[in-house]
């Protein structure tokens, strides 16, 4: 499980998180919506260490990780386009984030993604969606407790984004590894997500099950259709 309480983040004099408590349960997947500026991907930043927060304490499970590094946490993140290092090949990619695989453990990441037979490509070889799925399983074959997203389908056109959604699911579902994914897009939230959080001008101003929200938020309600995506 993870723990944020009362979590407060200012830079100089402008206050951008304001007593944010959310709590993850394990395996599960939150999402944290809310408008650009809102403050979200400053809260992934305090979260993966960083970023100090002003006050408050983060906690996974009964560790208290608020003064950890980033190493030190376990956390691992991916981001809005994939940060895949272009001089190295596919499978060298993934080896950064978990050296000890060996060649068949690598040979079925790539599989998983659907990058099979794929492992010597060269990184621009590949389409912006599997890049993605890459840096997908480079984060997933870490054996991270917790993986953070920030806006990771944003580069993608809609079927590549049902489609890395779906996989993410699924294979986070499988190890069990517990999600928080940051959007502005509340159907992806909607559609992601068992617990989504509002967030607005720095305070969580609602949070709840996609079916909750969807008849009792004024941020969500009409026209937002919750899609059955697996
Ligand atoms: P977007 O969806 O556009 O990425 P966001 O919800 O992720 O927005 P943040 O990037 O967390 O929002 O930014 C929240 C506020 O904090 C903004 O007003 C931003 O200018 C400010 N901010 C973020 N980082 C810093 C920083 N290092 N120094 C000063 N202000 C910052």
């Amino acid at each position: 499980e993870v723990t944020i309480q009362q979590v407060n983040k200012r830079f100089g004099t402008k206050h951008v998180l304001s007593d944010i408590d959310v709590s993850i349960a394990s395996g599960q997947c939150v999402a944290l919506v809310g408008p650009s500026g809102s403050g979200k991907t400053t809260l992934l930043r305090l979260i993966a260490g960083l970023e100090r927060v002003t006050s408050g304490m983060i906690q996974f499970g009964d560790r208290d990780v608020t003064v950890l590094s980033p190493n030190q946490r376990g956390v691992t993140m991916m981001f809005q386009r994939s940060l895949l290092f272009p001089h190295l090949n596919v499978e060298q990619n993934i080896r950064l984030g978990a050296k000890q695989l060996t060649p068949i453990e690598l040979e079925s990441w790539l599989h998983r993604v659907g990058l099979e037979g794929r492992g010597k490509s060269a990184v621009h070889e590949l389409s912006g969606g599997e890049q993605q799925r890459a840096s997908l399983a480079r984060a997933l074959a870490s054996q991270p407790d917790f993986l953070l997203l920030d806006e990771p389908f944003s580069s993608l056109d809609v079927p590549r984004r049902r489609e890395l959604r779906t996989l993410i699911r699924k294979l986070t579902e499988e190890q069990g590894v517990t999600t928080l994914l940051v959007t502005h897009d509340r159907e992806e939230a909607m559609a992601m997500a068992d617990v989504v959080y509002v967030l607005e001008h720095g305070r969580i101003v609602d949070h709840g099950t996609p079916i909750t929200l969807s008849q009792t938020s004024p941020f969500f309600g009409e026209g937002i259709q919750i899609e059955e995506t697996w």
